[in-house]
C-alpha cells in the first residue's frame, strides 16, 4: 500500500507540470462559423506551424450544413 501511495502522488504532479508547459507553447482557439457566428469548436493551436489566423471546414449543427470556421479573433 505505501508503494501505490508514492505512485498517486507522482503521477500528481506531473501532471500539473505538463499542463503549463502545454498552455505556453500551444494556446487553445475558438473557432466560429462564418455563416452563423457561433462557436462550435475548439482545437490547439501551434504558434510556430499556424502563425496566421485559421480555417476549417467543419459541420455547423445550427447552419446543418458544412461551413467554413474562423479562429476567434
Ligand atoms: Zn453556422
Amino acid at each position: 500500500m505505501k508503494y501505490k501511495k508514492n505512485m498517486v502522488q507522482y503521477c500528481g504532479i506531473k501532471k500539473e507540470g505538463s499542463t503549463m508547459a502545454k498552455n505556453e507553447n500551444r494556446p487553445t482557439i475558438t473557432l466560429v462559423c462564418s455563416e452563423c457566428k457561433h462557436e462550435n469548436y475548439t482545437t490547439v493551436k501551434n504558434k510556430k506551424n499556424n502563425p496566421d489566423k485559421m480555417e476549417f471546414n467543419k459541420f455547423c449543427k445550427w447552419c446543418n450544413k458544412t461551413t467554413v470556421h474562423k479562429e476567434k479573433k
